[in-house]
């Protein structure tokens, strides 16, 4: 079973969005797709009364999966601050172990799995691991999302450095119009490429599950982040 994590620059930059996006382009192309929250705080109340994580649901959604919940994430919780904290909110804690094992539940039922972090590339999942942590452990490459909006220069490249620190792979980056466009918006896909010129990048305009190049092309392989 292949693995790609997708991570962002900032938590609420469109991880879940582009994850399923990516989940559509692999469906496509490939039999059986997983997908993996290792752990998600911030519970809701859905219309029918029960108690939802939205990422959750999305992701399941993105798989066709209606079975339990924990298959995609099989640590949840209700506070909407980082998991480890929302645990504690619980008294309970983040079964570090688990973060991992979690991931291998697929591995009968997939080839190819896109697993979502929490928060950012540092943001801590239980109290002895970040997200980067546990992509050092699976051995699988990254994807990062990054809101297209002033100060994404700074954060991409914050994030893509501490990546490469790890020795972390990362597959490319996905400039998001997730939120309302700035002033920098038409400038930010430019200059990501010109400060990280060996990196890919692509551009996922609002409400599109298209990842754009450079020139506006749609000839993105979801199968080459894999690689
Ligand atoms: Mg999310």
């Amino acid at each position: 079973m292949k693995t790609l994590l997708v991570t962002g620059t900032d938590t609420d930059v469109g991880k879940t969005w582009i994850s399923c996006a990516l989940l559509k382009h692999l469906r496509r192309q490939v039999d059986s797709v997983g997908a993996y929250k290792p752990v998600c705080s911030g519970v809701l109340t859905n219309s029918q009364g029960r108690r939802v994580w939205s990422d959750v649901e999305q992701l399941a959604a993105a798989v066709g999966w209606t079975g339990s919940r924990n298959q995609i994430c099989p640590q949840r919780f209700d506070a909407p601050v980082a998991p480890h904290v929302a645990a504690e909110l619980e008294n309970r804690s983040v079964d570090d172990a688990l973060l991992d094992s979690g991931l291998q539940r697929w591995h009968a039922l997939a080839t190819h799995t896109i697993a979502e972090g929490a928060g950012g590339l540092l943001c801590p999942l239980s109290a002895q691991s970040t997200v980067a942590d546990l992509a050092v452990r699976l051995k699988c490459p990254i994807l990062i999302v990054a809101a297209n909006r002033l100060g994404v220069i700074n954060h991409t490249m914050l994030t893509v450095e501490v990546a490469r620190q790890r020795g972390l792979h990362v597959a490319g980056v996905v400039l998001n119009d997730c939120q309302a466009r700035d002033a920098s918006s038409e400038t930010n896909f430019k200059q990501l490429a010109y400060w990280l010129p060996k990196l890919s990048i692509w551009h996922c305009p609002h409400n599109s599950d298209e990842l754009l190049d450079a020139d506006g092309n749609t000839n993105f392989s979801v199968m080459s982040c894999f690689a």
